[in-house]
């Protein structure tokens, strides 16, 4: 299969920039340097595909090179069926991934229905073709260290040891954040070339292969406080269990391994060639090897915890797999109920900028405003500082940062403005992930152990899709089993094209407000105290009548 490159520069090759925008997003998920599995169609988290089949992607880049200004593309599980003429405020694109009717929503129903050619996983970003690498998801990890170290260190994590595990696509951003955080980070990964490829774009300091190699690199940098990252490999359920026999208690453990998925995750004394071939030839015996070492990881993580660590599920469901396998009780917490809900109550969520141009020096250019606009909030100008030293751009060069729903409307009229004067090369695309306040549905993550225990209400992400499409985003996606796998998620996904017209600041400015004034609304109903005065406050964009 041919790997296909996003176009770059500042000439169409769709009839205007809302098609144009998607279809480089779309290609850019792909893009070698950050997608898992390009020749799969895998852009990350297990096995988060951008569309149905190689075929599907060709048909879906013909059709958006030929959309009108007034028409809309229908993607059902990455299979593009209809085109129908809307109007030419409506969403481009808009998509439904991987929903099944409720009482058939199993991993094992899925697999079936995929394996017909019926349906895909898109994970989250990656089948609304927002993905992009590492730093998407960079900023959030970076808050919840920044939470765990307020909340039980006293404001950092110098001196501190966090264990985790898993240097995929989304756990890279682990020992990033952990050493922005002053932290020193043992990040457990069983395959090498994953390691090592994380040791070249410098993502880790430092490979082991042993749990005592790493012990003694960690143990100067630990007592000099001074931050660093260990990527070692190893299958995370035999280290955890080996810190446990060695009465080693770090301070932190948490685990980014695709452990939503069972045949992503790689059951221990295997290989990761040696489970690929279990995986093909006997998948059920393989998910069963998945499952047993699954029950170990999480039972020394329990022990870890009864010793003093802080401990968290980081939002890969680890948890249910443990019960699942027999495990009782509520063993830890999720990261979110712990650490991001404050975030999501006043409608502050992961809002990200893509620079169609391909040329870096737009992004540059972004983050000089947005830390002029925003330079009383020490927050976003510490984030900006640290991702733009720390973190080279692969693929088209994105930024993303925190903003609350009073940021995102303001910079995203900056933006747009930005395209219109021609100070930047081509249209931004402004996107988000769907860990966001109204976006999700997902009762081990982002909603467990609401207020009102609405944990498993999914009305609010249909919800905000069918807002967003309202409110003229280019494209609005509806998945399930992001994060967490199928049966445990629903969300929601949207990207407006700034391309410097006035409709597309019409498009921002509605989509910018209700995106995140829903969220406000969200966590007002379930009872949050703060999110109650914001929705009540005189400058909510929106009328809270609940
Ligand atoms: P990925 O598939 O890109 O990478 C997973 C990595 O884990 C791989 O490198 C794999 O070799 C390694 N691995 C597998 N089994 C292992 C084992 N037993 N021991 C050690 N290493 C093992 O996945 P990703 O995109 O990094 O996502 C990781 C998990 O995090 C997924 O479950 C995903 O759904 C979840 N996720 C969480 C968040 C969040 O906000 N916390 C966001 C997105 C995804």
């Amino acid at each position: 299969m041919e790997i296909l490159k996003s176009p770059t520069g500042n000439q169409l090759n769709c009839k205007g920039w809302q098609q144009e925008g998607l279809l480089r997003l779309l290609l850019n998920c792909l893009h070698p340097d950050i997608a898992k599995k390009p020749q799969d169609l895998i852009a990350y988290g297990g096995s988060g595909k951008v569309a149905r089949n190689y075929e599907c992607l060709i048909r879906i880049i013909d059709i958006l090179k030929n959309l009108e200004n007034d028409e809309t593309l229908l993607v059902q599980s990455g299979k593009p069926v209809g085109v129908f003429r809307t109007f030419s405020f409506a969403p481009r694109v808009i998509m439904a991934g991987a929903l099944l009717v409720p009482k058939w929503s199993t991993w094992e129903t899925f697999y079936e229905l995929e394996k017909k050619g019926l349906t895909a996983y898109g994970q989250s970003t990656a089948g609304s073709w927002s993905y992009i690498g590492t730093q998407g998801i960079l900023q959030g990890t970076w808050e919840t260290f920044n939470q765990v170290a307020k909340k039980h260190f006293g404001g950092n994590l110098r001196g501190k040891l966090i264990l985790s595990s898993g240097l995929g696509e989304m756990g890279s951003a682990q020992p990033l954040a952990i050493t922005a955080n002053g932290g020193v980070a043992i990040i457990v990964e069983v395959d090498k070339s994953v390691v090592k490829k994380r040791l070249l774009s410098s993502v880790i300091d430092v490979m082991a292969t042993s749990l005592d190699e790493a012990l003694d690199i960690t143990a100067g940098y630990i007592s000099r406080k001074e931050p660093v990252s260990i990527g070692l490999v190893g299958n995370a359920a035999d280290v955890y269990e080996e810190f446990v026999k060695k009465g080693i208690v770090p301070d932190v453990v948490t685990d980014q391994t695709p452990a939503h998925d069972l045949k992503s995750y790689v059951p221990s004394g295997f290989s990761v060639e040696e489970a690929a071939e279990l995986r093909e030839r006997n998948p059920h015996i393989y998910e069963e090897k998945a499952l047993k070492t699954i029950k170990r990881h999480v039972s020394a993580m329990v022990s870890l915890k009864e010793k003093g660590a802080v401990v968290f599920d980081y939002g890969n469901n680890l948890r249910t797999q443990g019960r699942k396998a027999g495990l009782k009780g509520a063993l830890f917490p999720s990261f979110v109920a712990e650490y991001i809900r404050p975030l999501f109550c006043e409608g502050r969520g992961p809002f990200r900028w893509v620079a169609l141009s391909g040329d870096p020096e737009d992004i540059y250019r972004t983050d000089e405003v947005i830390k002029a606009i925003f330079k009383n909030d020490k927050r976003i100008v510490e984030w900006i500082d640290f991702v733009e030293k720390r973190f080279s751009f692969h693929g088209l060069p994105a930024r993303v940062c925190w903003l609350n729903y009073r940021e995102r409307v303001l910079f995203g009229e900056i933006i747009n403005h930005m395209v219109r004067i021609g100070e930047l090369k081509a249209p931004i695309a402004i996107t988000r992930d769907h860990m966001d306040a109204a976006a999700v549905a997902s009762p081990f993550r982002e909603t467990e152990a609401m207020k009102d225990g609405s944990d498993a209400i999914a009305d609010w992400p249909v919800l905000n899709a069918m807002l967003n499409c309202c409110s003229g985003a280019t494209l609005v996606g509806l998945y399930q089993g992001g994060g967490v796998g199928i049966g445990y998620s629903i969300h929601s996904g949207m990207t407006v094209i700034a391309d410097g017209t006035e409709e597309a600041e019409k498009r921002l400015q509605l989509v910018l407000k209700s995106d995140p004034a829903l969220g406000v609304i969200r966590y007002a109903d379930a009872g949050y105290e703060i999110a109650k005065e914001i929705a009540k406050s005189q400058s909510f964009p929106a009328k809270a009548v609940f």
